[in-house]
């Protein structure tokens, strides 16, 4: 990589011609996937990568499991490269503000730097603990970035006395698996009903629960957290719960969900705010008006998007998966002409790994009135759950069952009706489709049914089932 810590360098091309020169603010998995996309398709004028972390795009899933086990160090996860990506590299380099009149991106201590089409990646962060007292106390970690990972574990490495996890969402669980697998004693603070009721909602929330607590961690769900408190010498000591009660604790991990990477957007004149960035169905963003902007992208973690499959709802996603295929869509699109555009179209998919299960999901789970438990059982953890809405299936998780994935991918391609009327391989005796006990159902929107076709990303295309009701 030709990578120029901190400084605009000339690239290895010269002065670029007019309208030949792309920037990526946020060099992470969106931003280097779509660098690669549009090197490889062929596109020769200048690229310049910014990224407010200092070394190399990195995978930030091993981080919440392998890394805190100690299976892979932390500084070992680079990003495979898919091929060599000549441009200039500004790392440690903060994007500060967008001028769209001007074309250019602000820098903390460095020149503009001017663009013809821009693709804004820049991610999300941990949310911090509100209070900042608190959130510097020694002790107190989240985990997001590589350096983030590390300390964690030095710190699991030095065996402390319980790890207090808040937020019993992906990441907060995966934190608790590794440390009752490393034999640490764990609590898990939730707010709502059970763990990962967010995003499988309370059906699915349940079983999370069980694992939990047969692996030993102690959960409490249905609680807040007012206060973590410390030390003279500014070590964290104690949790304090809304219910008074008090755990003791050395380490507390804040789960507690992320803000999107949008302030540097500010008054930019984009329709980008605590949501994210939002943009079309071909990663054109919005400006704050709703108009679509011709030059500027969005993908990854940071972008809003609508989904055909889901009612045309803006989707905000955190999945490895979307970052990838909504990159490799936004540079595609960058490049070729209207007629050729392509839509992002990815059926949402993620995977999780905790307490020795392996969790996976397609679909939007919470797109849902309806769940069934489909194949296999739920006392063995290896089953198929099914989402339908509205008659028609939305999402599938499974525990253990990732092999039928693909198949209930092309259902809900397919808009094909819930609950499935196939006789499935393993179908429990008990099954019934019940409430999906999803957080708020009443804010889905109710647009037109459509089907997804086709293979290839150039073939891929929306055809209409139903008219909106
Ligand atoms: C601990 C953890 C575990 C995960 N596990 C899974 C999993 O098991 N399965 C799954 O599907 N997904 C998982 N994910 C989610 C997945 O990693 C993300 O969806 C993916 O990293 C998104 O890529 P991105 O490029 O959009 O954002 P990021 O990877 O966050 O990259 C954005 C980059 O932009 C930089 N940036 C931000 N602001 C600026 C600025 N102003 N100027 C310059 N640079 C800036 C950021 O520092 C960052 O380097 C996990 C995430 C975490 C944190």
């Amino acid at each position: 990589m030709s990578a120029e810590n901190g400084r605009v360098g000339g690239g290895a091309r010269g002065r670029p011609a007019p309208g030949e020169r792309i920037v990526i603010v946020g060099a992470g998995l969106a931003g280097l996937r779509a660098a690669e996309t549009l090197r490889r398709d062929g596109f020769t004028g200048a690229l310049t990568m910014i990224g407010d972390e200092s070394g190399e795009p990195y995978d930030r899933p091993p981080l919440s499991k392998q890394v805190l086990l100690g299976d892979v160090p932390a500084e070992r996860t680079a990003l495979p490269r898919q091929c060599e990506v000549d441009a200039t590299w500004l790392l440690g380099t903060r994007a500060t503000g967008l001028d769209l009149a001007a074309r250019t991106v602000r820098l903390d201590g460095a020149a503009d730097v001017e663009f013809d089409q821009l693709l804004i990646a820049t991610g999300l962060r941990s949310r911090p603990w509100r209070d900042p007292a608190g959130a510097a106390l020694d002790g107190v970690f989240s985990v997001r970035t590589s350096t983030d990972a590390s300390r964690l574990k030095a710190r699991l490495d030095a065996g402390p006395e319980r790890v207090v996890v808040l937020g019993a969402g992906f990441t907060g669980s995966e934190i608790a698996s590794a440390c009752r697998q490393r034999g640490l004693d764990v609590t898990v603070l939730e707010r709502g009903p059970a763990p990962l009721v967010g995003a499988l909602g309370g059906v699915l929330g349940e079983i999370a629960a069980d694992m939990q607590r047969a692996a030993g961690v102690d959960l409490r769900c249905g609680v807040t957290v007012e206060a973590l408190e410390g030390d003279s010498a500014g070590r964290l000591r104690r949790v304090r719960l809304s219910d008074g009660e008090v755990i003791t604790a050395d380490v507390a991990v804040v789960a507690l969900g992320a803000l999107r990477n949008v302030e540097w957007l500010a008054g930019s004149g984009l329709g980008a705010g605590p949501r994210g960035v939002a943009c079309d169905a071909g990663c054109r963003a919005f400006d704050i008006n709703g108009i679509v902007t011709d030059d500027i992208f969005v993908a990854g973690d940071v972008a809003r998007f609508p989904h055909p499959l889901y009612g045309y709802q803006l989707l905000a996603l955190e999945h490895w998966g979307n970052a990838i295929a909504q990159a490799e869509t936004a540079a595609h699109n960058m490049r070729c002409s209207e007629s050729r555009r392509r839509p992002h179209l990815e059926v949402p998919a993620f995977w999780s790994h905790q307490f020795g299960v392996n969790i996976k999901s397609v679909g939007v789970p919470t797109y849902s009135d309806q769940v069934a438990i489909v194949q296999g059982s739920v006392d063995e953890r290896r089953f198929v759950a099914a989402y339908g809405y509205r008659g028609r299936i939305t999402a599938a998780v499974t525990f253990d069952q990732a092999l039928w994935l693909d198949f209930y991918r092309g259902l809900i391609e397919r808009a094909a009706p819930f609950p499935p009327e196939f006789p499935a391989v393993g179908r429990p005796s008990d099954f019934r489709p019940v409430p999906s006990a999803v957080p708020d159902p009443a804010v889905l929107s109710h647009g037109p049914t459509v089907a997804v076709t086709g293979h290839s990303p150039d073939e891929r295309r929306v055809t209409l089932v139903s008219p909106a009701p």
